[in-house]
């Protein structure tokens, strides 16, 4: 187990996280290693090693340090970037090019440039207005570079409205009508600087039910056989997404087999019958990584009692290094850290130190009793928490460590009041 209590203190893969917490400074995020490997080799048994030419994406954005990079690239993973800023945080890793795909509805021509010229594995293209800018780009760099059409299956998937993408009305992708979508396919086919290799969806996040993946097969299936009536052509590659739920509070998280078995059946059977060979099948997950791996230390400091109405316990961080309860009405569970064995039967409702009402990270939930000066331990926070974290209310962004079996390494320092604002300058006519 990654949560332990000893002597009432909660562990966190072999780590005190009351030293963790002395040492490192609140907040602080903490990863465990141990849990990261866990899920990665429950995703390589039921699909890269199950299946061959398969691979799967880290899908960056969810937790983008340089030292993930490193740890994924260790496990023999790609990943995927959404930026220049993560292309080049990976790059600066050591990670190999080949093995980086890059997304994104609004591509920078800067962006574009950089991954072409690093010789980068996929461009997944979100149109035919791209393919241009790429096919130029190309051209005068005297490069060539492989690609995929991010589509827009249609299907409708049951998770918060931001983070639900498949649809047709969506900013992301492609839509299927052939008056837009063969013309592109035609243009890419035909191509003599890009290698069109075949078609992307991703359908949202944070996704308990299989049916809207599946769902979007059937479509894609189709769309490979139209693509192949129409020019001859054989798609080579296909990639699934992500978008796999984790356990924030009461969900249970469905083994990664039972999204991906279905789909991969579905896929191989598909090919077999009609005796061509199927594509290559890639998919790209993100949270369902790194989500149940992070955590968040904070220090415990006002606690308000609204006679009759609410008790407010304040924490020294929120929506600053985790915006999710803001944006999403995301809901997460917690514990007093040095007080684990102790009853949770205190009802409260835990908030930041910003000055937002929304600044709630937890409410009316059961804790141990709390005082000024405990250690609040908030569980799930490892993806979409720091890496959507800003300065709101000038608050540095907190350090994260990387702990497994009792050990612990830096992985990212924690910003000082300077890091802040270094890049700020007085008005010439105010100095
Ligand atoms: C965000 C994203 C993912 C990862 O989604 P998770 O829900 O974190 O698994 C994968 N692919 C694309 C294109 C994305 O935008």
């Amino acid at each position: 187990m990654i949560e332990q209590v000893k002597e009432g203190v909660l562990y966190y893969d072999g780590c005190n996280t009351i030293e963790l917490a002395e040492k490192f400074g609140t907040p602080l995020y903490v990863y465990s290693e141990t849990d990261i490997l866990n899920k990665i080799n429950e995703m390589k048994e039921c699909f890269t090693d199950k299946y061959e030419r398969t691979r799967i994406a880290y899908a960056a954005k969810a937790f983008g340090v340089m030292g993930i990079f490193r740890l994924m690239e260790r496990e023999g993973l790609c990943i995927d970037v959404v930026s220049g800023g993560e292309l080049y945080t990976a790059i600066k890793a050591g990670f190999p090019p080949e093995r980086i795909e890059f997304n994104g509805n609004n591509k920078q021509i800067h962006e574009l440039e950089m991954a072409i010229e690093y010789g980068i594995g996929r461009i997944i293209v979100d149109g035919i207005e791209e393919l241009s800018l790429i096919e130029d780009i190309c051209k005068e760099k005297s490069k060539e570079i492989s690609i995929l059409y991010r589509i827009t299956p249609g299907v409708r998937s049951d998770s918060h409205d931001y983070i639900v993408t498949g649809k047709k009305d969506s900013q992301f992708g492609m839509p299927l009508d052939d008056h837009i979508l063969m013309p592109a396919v035609d243009a890419a086919i035909k191509s003599e600087v890009v290698d069109f290799k075949g078609y992307h969806f991703h359908l949202g996040s944070q996704l308990f039910d299989n049916s809207s993946h599946l769902q979007a097969v059937e479509i894609l299936l189709e769309l490979i056989e139209k693509t192949k009536d129409k020019f001859g052509f054989e798609v080579e590659e296909v990639n699934l997404g992500g978008g796999f739920g984790i356990r924030y509070t009461t969900e249970v998280r469905k083994p990664f087999s039972y999204f991906l078995e279905p789909m991969m059946e579905r896929i191989e059977e598909y090919f077999k019958d009609k005796g061509r060979i199927r594509p290559e099948v890639v998919i790209e997950p993100g949270r369902s990584l790194v989500g149940e791996a992070g955590m968040t230390l904070y220090t415990v400091g006002n606690i308000k009692e609204i006679e009759g109405i609410r008790k407010y316990v304040a924490v020294n961080g929120g929506m600053p290094d985790n915006i999710r309860p803001a944006l999403y009405q995301a809901k997460y569970r917690g514990i007093i850290a040095n007080k684990a064995s102790v009853e949770a039967n205190d009802i409260v409702t835990v908030c930041g130190k910003c000055c937002e009402s929304g600044d709630v990270l937890m409410r009316d939930v059961a804790l141990q009793k709390a005082e000024r000066g405990d250690v609040l331990a908030v569980f799930t926070t490892g993806a979409y928490g720091y890496s959507m974290a800003s300065n709101y209310n000038k608050n540095p962004i907190p350090a994260v460590v990387l702990v497994k079996d009792g050990r612990t390494e830096l992985m990212v320092k924690r910003q000082s009041y300077d890091d802040m604002i270094k890049n700020e300058l007085i008005p010439e006519s105010m100095r």
